[in-house]
């Protein structure tokens, strides 16, 4: 008899392909459980989906209701923080820690995520994480990297063959926000990449002006050192991209993928940090 296994799901392209694949060792049932989606409509959108895609596909699904409060109050305090920092740890954890309590309590054997599938996903915390609240329930996680041997590419095309809906946004609220300046960076004449040691409010501000006067909606600011919370939350508000500086080469690459112009400056170069009275 094969064992049971509960399998958390993100969104329905990310589960295109992957039950299918387990149910050829397990006795798989998915949990699409994700109580970070902004705004409700969205997990609504999000949810139908996986709802139609289970129907074609004979998937059995679990569906708990959806709490968004459960997520805004143990994130409320990281609203700021870009992507892939510690809210994303903590979103990572609060819909872990429910797939395997229900599976404990629910008579599964273990649980797994297609959360791994994703490559804007961090594979190593999710298992991480995935072990963690394993031990806690007393269950078995099963790690994975579904990405590999052409994953992500996989639930591409099925989710091309079964026409479902691809979010643009990871989930929350914040990624929601980002989303729409992502947008605004590739209507503009050039996107401009600042780096910087530290950021202050200061450098946030005086971009923001600088900005202003150059007629661009947004631009990045990438540091070596984590700024404050209240400089996090001064960029978010200013609606201006703030990053950690290993993330420089990504966006560069993104940019030059999407033919979009860019321009560099390194604020550590310069010995006036009010660049932005100068034009680049
Ligand atoms: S960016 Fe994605 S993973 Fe991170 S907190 Fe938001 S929804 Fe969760």
């Amino acid at each position: 008899m094969k064992k049971k296994l509960l399998l958390h799901i993100c969104c329905a392209p990310d589960a295109a392909w992957i039950p299918e694949k387990l149910e050829q060792d397990y006795e798989v049932t998915c949990f699409f459980y994700n109580p970070n989606i902004y705004p409700a409509k969205e997990h609504e959108k999000r949810a139908s989906e996986m709802r139609r895609l289970a129907k074609a596909k004979g998937y059995r699904l679990a569906e708990p209701p959806f709490d968004p409060e459960i997520f805004e109050k143990r994130t409320a305090h990281l609203r700021y923080q870009p992507e892939k920092a510690g809210r994303c740890s903590i979103c990572y954890r609060i819909r872990l820690e429910e797939t395997a309590r229900f599976a404990h309590e629910n008579g599964y054997d273990l649980f797994a995520t297609v959360l791994t599938v994703s490559p804007h996903k961090l594979v190593d915390r999710i298992n991480r994480i995935g072990e963690t609240v394993a031990e806690k329930y007393g269950i078995t996680y099963l790690p994975s990297d579904f990405k590999k041997e052409d994953g992500f590419k996989k639930s591409v095309e099925e989710s091309r063959n079964y026409n479902l809906y691809r979010q643009d946004y990871c989930g929350c609220e914040s990624s929601f926000l980002y989303r729409q300046l992502f947008k605004d960076a590739g209507s503009q004449a050039f996107v401009p990449l600042i780096s910087c040691e530290k950021p202050g409010i200061y450098d946030v501000q005086s971009f923001r002006r600088w900005l202003d006067r150059k007629k661009l909606k947004t631009g990045f600011l990438f540091f070596q050192q984590t700024p404050t919370e209240a400089v996090l939350r001064e960029a978010y508000e200013e609606r201006i991209f703030l990053e950690p500086a290993d993330n420089l080469d990504w966006r560069k690459r993104i940019f030059a993928k999407k033919k979009q112009e860019t321009r560099e400056i390194n604020l550590s170069d310069v010995s006036n940090r009010d660049i932005f009275c100068d034009p680049l």
